[in-house]
Order: C-alpha cells, then structure tokens, then sequence
C-alpha cells in the first residue's frame, strides 16, 4: 500500500503516520515516488484505508487492483525515466546498450567500449562474474574484469552495467558499477533482490526464463519496495518448447508490461535468439513493439569470444542495427539517443556577442592549426545559432558538433548568416523547417541574400518538448508558463489540461528557460527542450508533452563559401566551404537549389523534367514570393544526387539554361 504524503506535511504528522502503520502490522519506508513523497507501507498489516486516508499529512492512500504497487502504472500513470549518470532511459528515448558477453582482458573491452560507442551505444555492458550453465565454462575475471570495464566506460563516456551474483559482492561492486543487472537465473533471489534494491543504484532486471509476467513485475516490486526507484525491466526470451533459437522472445510481454507497469522496458535479442543472424530482426521487431531499449552483446572478434560468441554481434553489424533502429525510431514516436559527451564542467556557451577573450579553448580547436593562444577564441572554431543557450538550435550544434563545441548564441537568424559571413563563427546552425509547422521563411529568404554562405550539413532533431521549473517546483505550484508560441501551439492537449495557467510568450524556448533561472521563480515554467533544463540547473516538472509526438525539426548547418566558387559548374558539390569535423568523408548525397522561372507557360514543368529524366529523386518543393516584384516566386528544391556525379552536374548546367537567378545552396548528406 502507499499512502501519498502532502507537500506541506510537518514531521510530527509524518511520525504519526509512520507509529500508525507500523502499530498495525505493516514496514513502513520513505521514498520518492515521481513527483511525490510517499510511505511505502508492506507485510501483512491490516488497515481501515478510510480512516488512514483521513489522517492529517495525507494526499491519497493508493492500492492497485494489482499484487504488485509501486510498479504498477496505476499508482504512477507516467512512464518512469530511469537516469545513469547522463544517460536516461525511458519515456519517448530509444537507448541502446552494447558490450560484450564477458569482460575478458582490458584491451579486448576497451576495443568494444571504442566500436560500440562510436555505433551509437549509450552504456556498455559486460559481465564479470558469469552465471554458466557449465561450472567448467569461464566464469569472467570477477572484480579485475570490473575495473577494466569501468575504466573503459570513463574513456568512452558510457556508464557501465554488470550482473551481480550474490549478496556478498553487492557491496564490493557497488563503487564500480552504475547499475547493476540481475541475471535471469536470479531473477526470484529475493534476498538477492532485497540486498541490491537497498544499495539505491539502477538495476536492469532480466525477466526469468521460466517466469509469468507477473512474477517479474513482483520482483521488481521487491527491488522498488527495498528502496531503489529506478529499475528497468528487461525481456530476454522465455523458454518454450522450441528449440531452434535458445529462447524464445515474448515480444507481447513489451506492450502488455508498458500497460501494467510504468517502468522503462528494454529487450535483450542476444540471449532471447542465441544466434547471431537472428539478433538484428528480433531486436527491430522489439522497438516496433514498443521496447524503450535494447541490451546487446557485441565482440570486436566474436569467433574468439570466451563466452556467447555465436550470439554476438560483429562490429559492422551492429552499427547496421543502430542506423536501422534510427530510422524505424519515428515510426513508433521515439527517438534513438546517441552517446552524450560528458556534460562539460564548464559551458563553453557565450551568449549575445562575440567578446570570447577570456573564454577557454574550445576542445575543437584540437588537430587544429596552431597560433591560437589558449584563452582566446577568434570566432574560427565557433558555430552560431538563434536564441538563448539550451534553445533547439543549441541541441543540434550538440549533436552535430558535440557537447564541448564552442556555441555561440547570438539575436537573430540573420546575425547567424552575418557571423558566418564575416568569419566571426565557422558555422553556424539554423532551422528550416517543422514537420508540423511547417518552413521557417526567413531563413529561406536569408539564403538568397547571402549567396556567400551555404549549406554543408543537416540534421534532423526530434522536438521533445518538456515543462522545465525551478528545483522547488512542481505542477501545482505553477502559475505562468513561458515558451515560444510553437512551443504553446505544440503543447496544446497538454496545456488545455492546466486552464488555470498564464501562457507569456517569448522570442525563443530558451530564453523562456533562462528568465526562470534568472528570476528565480517557483511559480513560473517553461517549454524547451530537456537540454535547456540541464544547462540552466532546472528540474524537468514533466516531459514528453507534445501533443503530436512526431515532431521534427531540420536543421541545415552553414559555412562560407570560399571566394570565387559559387556556381562553379561542374564542381558545385565542392563548395570550397569549410566542412565540420568528421564531415570531409562523408559524400553527399542530398543537394539544395534555388531558382525562379520565366513567367510563361510550362517553365517549372520544364525545369523538374529535366531532373525526372535523370532519375534524380525530389524531396522537397516550395515556393516564396520574391521580395519587390509581386506575383513572381523562388522555387527551393531538394535533390538527391545520384551516384554518377556528371550526370547530377549536367542536370544543374541544363537548368541554369532554364531558369533565371539559379543559386546553389549546398550539398550534404542526408540526416535520417
Ligand atoms: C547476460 O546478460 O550476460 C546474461 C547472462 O543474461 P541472462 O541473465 O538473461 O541469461
Ligand atoms: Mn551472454
């Protein structure tokens, strides 16, 4: 049972409480419990709840038609986020966590924890002390194997995650592990799960192979009861009587557990099938079917592997996965999360200007030329965006660039354009378009202004729009609400909910979330992203509440171009523009041009069968009003190019002859 304190409950009324239940049978313990402070009450006590729900000091007594509470979705209707140092797992994320079997020497984990990361993994995985079915198999390098593997995940980034096997190592891992995983075999070892659960780290719990859905979620209800609040629930295969792949993957279990339980589910397809050719379409089919995650083993030479190598996953295959799960990820209205830098301890963010004197290098400068001085930053190696730090636009550059790029906040689109221009930034990143909301125009019409600046870069950022407040916050306490008028159009359902709140529009989410941490207000909220909450030490009050959870925003990253190659046919896709980072390999493969046709009959059509003949592909076709001739338009299209880069050079010589004002704007690769 939980009874669900009041915010303003005193402490002698807490201690009533507490004498009250205990006298009558029940262990009583404290938790946080999603937004709530709760008593957790167990045993086997007996209670009127009517008059406990009377008792001063209390909101509500919660009791599910369920055996298990505090897992169930009907004591916490909100999917739990489980956090493991900056990684989240949970809600709308798809997080994907990947290593090998066993730990076997430091080198060979420290080649995983590179490859795997490098795919996309958020957290690395591995066992040191292995539970085989074989006590002559190997059993893993125990508490050596561990400190490999952590020293491997601080070099990458990646928290770690190990199984624990027994009461007596619980404590001796603890320092070393950032959550702990109970392996199938011990998914009922209730003293096991009642010593681990008390320890408060994250624990990633494997279904049992022979267990109901229910006896798990019960499991996990001992883990939650013993004090963590942070559990994962992990699918791994049943066994049945097939025989063919090792287990069998209830792929069921994942819709029908995200129903009754709240708590984030990942699915383990390495265990479940057993066979590496198998892994990669079961662990699609599991995202399909709603799995907030994957845990994969992945061997940099898995026919070496000293345990589970047919299962494993070669390198390349595993980056296959990755980029097929990017892209089915929006299908279901979920984002797959890529290994976050370690937030930095210092902002490299400047906003309103270009005074950096003083500022510290930014770690791009490294492989850079040299001549720069530590402390000083000219602007080279800084990218530009609109808005307040922690606005979309900053998300991107973190995306594109990393968490320790040099983002420089300046007033207006245009200024980003001004500061590429004049060499103030490098880059820099704006929007152009909103799957829901449609082009952003003005960055449209800024390109044909500035014919020296193009695109070298897109990306595509999921739009997650959270309500952000301070620390001492929460839903009731809110009065006002602050975003973007996007961010109110995009929150509706959400906001409908809350008539009571003031909505005050600002130019920019991030700005929203800057005025609160400036202020210092408890009753105000923002909408942004989760980013802006993070840099500005607020507290995420909700997340996940757009109304339409497909919601994307495409960014094109800007360089400038260098002089004289503007509209040189046949090398318009070299630019002469500086590229960023790890960009100079990549060949592109999507262009954008711009042009306007002569007002007579059949022009456009002339000009896109020029691109049909060539069997260039058109994703995009827009029109804008020329400014200062009325009733004349720009056309914007978006081709891909084809292999042959001849063929995509003459098709833009053939409409240069077609068109007037022809302008190419860049080439670049695809963002998925
Ligand atoms: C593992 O993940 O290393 C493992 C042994 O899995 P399971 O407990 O699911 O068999
Ligand atoms: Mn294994």
């Amino acid at each position: 049972m939980i009874v669900v304190l009041s915010k303003n409950i005193s402490s002698h009324d807490k201690d009533r409480l507490r004498s009250f239940l205990s006298e009558r049978g029940f262990s009583v313990r404290e938790q946080v419990f999603g937004d709530d402070d709760i008593l957790g009450a167990t045993g086997k006590g007996s209670v009127d709840i009517r008059e406990l729900s009377l008792l001063p000091g209390v909101e509500r007594v919660a009791q599910t038609s369920k055996p298990y509470e505090l897992a169930s979705r009907e004591t916490k209707s909100d999917d739990t986020i489980v956090t493991i140092g900056p990684v989240k797992i949970g809600g709308s994320r798809i997080s994907v966590i990947a290593g090998p079997c066993a730990i076997e020497s430091r080198e060979q984990i420290m080649e995983t924890a590179a490859l795997v990361r490098e795919s996309g993994a958020v957290m690395l995985r591995g066992g040191a002390y292995k539970p085989r079915t074989s006590p002559y198999a190997f059993q893993g390098l125990g508490m050596k194997g561990l400190e490999y593997m952590k020293e491997a995940g601080d070099a990458y980034g990646m928290p770690i995650v190990t199984e624990v096997v027994s009461l007596e190592l619980a404590q001796q891992m603890m320092a070393l592990t950032d959550m702990f995983q109970i392996g199938a075999r011990n998914m009922q070892n209730y003293e096991l799960l009642k010593k681990v659960g008390s320890l408060g780290k994250p624990v990633l719990l494997k279904r049992g192979p022979a267990a109901t859905i229910e006896e798990w979620l019960l499991s996990a209800e001992y883990l939650l009861a013993s004090g963590t609040k942070d559990v994962i629930l992990c699918e791994r295969g049943i066994r049945t009587f097939e025989t063919y792949t090792r287990n069998t993957l209830d792929i069921s279990a994942i819709p029908v557990v995200r129903k009754l339980s709240h708590l984030p589910v990942i699915v383990d397809p390495s265990h479940a099938v057993g066979i590496r050719a198998k892994v990669s379409p079961v662990a699609l089919a599991a995202i399909a079917a709603g799995a907030n995650g994957l845990t994969v083993e992945v061997h940099p030479r898995p026919e070496e592997a000293l345990s589970d190598g047919p299962q494993s996953l070669y390198p390349e295959q595993f980056e296959k996965l990755m980029r097929d799960i990017e892209a089915l990820a929006p299908v279901v209205g979920k984002e797959l999360m890529r290994t976050p830098a370690p937030v930095s301890a210092e902002r490299k963010i400047v906003s309103g200007g270009f005074n950096l004197k003083g500022s510290s290098a930014p770690a791009a400068q490294k492989g850079e030329p040299a001549g720069k001085g530590p402390g000083e930053i000219t602007g080279e190696y800084a990218i530009a965006f609109s808005g307040e730090s922690g606005a979309y636009a900053d998300q991107a550059i973190i995306r594109a660039f990393g968490e320790d790029s040099t983002r420089v906040a300046v007033p207006s689109f245009k200024a980003v354009f001004d500061a590429v221009l004049e060499g103030k930034a490098r880059f820099g990143m704006v929007p152009i378009e909103n799957s829901l909301a449609g082009s952003v125009h003005e960055n449209y019409d800024l390109f044909i202004r500035y014919p020296d600046i193009a695109i070298v870069g897109e990306i595509k950022l999921r739009i997650v729009h959270c309500l952000i407040g301070a620390k001492n916050a929460s839903l009731d306490t809110i009065r006002v609400v602050r975003s973007h008028p996007q961010g109110f159009a995009q929150c509706r359902e959400f906001l409908d909910q809350h008539p009571e709140w003031m909505l005050e529009s600002t130019t920019d989410t991030g700005g929203a979330v800057a005025s609160i941490a400036r202020e210092n207000l408890s009753d105000v909220a923002a909408i942004a992203g989760e980013v802006a909450a993070q840099l500005y030490g607020l507290k995420v009050l909700k997340e996940g509440i757009e109304t339409n959870p497909l919601n994307y925003t495409r960014f094109f990253i800007l360089s400038r171009r260098e002089s004289g190659t503007e509209m040189e046919v046949p090398s318009l896709l070299h630019t002469g523009a500086a590229l960023p980072p790890g960009y100079e390999s990549q060949i592109p493969n999507k262009a954008s041009i711009v042009f306007s046709t002569p007002n007579e009959p059949g022009s456009l059509f002339a000009c896109l069968k020029i691109l049909s003949e060539r069997g260039i592909n058109m994703s995009k076709l827009e029109s804008r009003p020329i400014p200062g001739k009325p009733w004349r338009y720009m056309f914007y299209v978006d081709v891909s190019i084809p292999e042959e880069e001849s063929v995509f050079d003459s098709a833009m010589e053939e409409l240069k002859t077609k068109t007037e004002d022809f302008r190419f704007l860049g080439a670049y690769r695809a963002s998925l």
